[in-house]
């Protein structure tokens, strides 16, 4: 029902009472712990979806 991302735990608490928040876009309230964060998407990552474990690590 929504385009934009939804935390579906809390961070700090774990818990699932999560209500979108009054601080605007991506802002979410924790019911259980009375804490307020935001979601910011940063971007896509430079090394796109390659796996991290091409180089260091053969374990030879
Ligand atoms: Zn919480």
């Amino acid at each position: 029902m929504s385009e934009r991302a939804a935390p579906f735990y809390c961070p700090y608490c774990g818990d699932e009472d999560l209500r979108p928040g009054e601080q605007g876009h991506g802002a979410w309230e924790c019911g259980a712990c009375n804490r307020a964060f935001q979601l910011k998407f940063l971007g896509l990552l430079a090394r796109g979806l390659r796996r991290a474990d091409d180089q260091g690590g053969d374990g030879a």
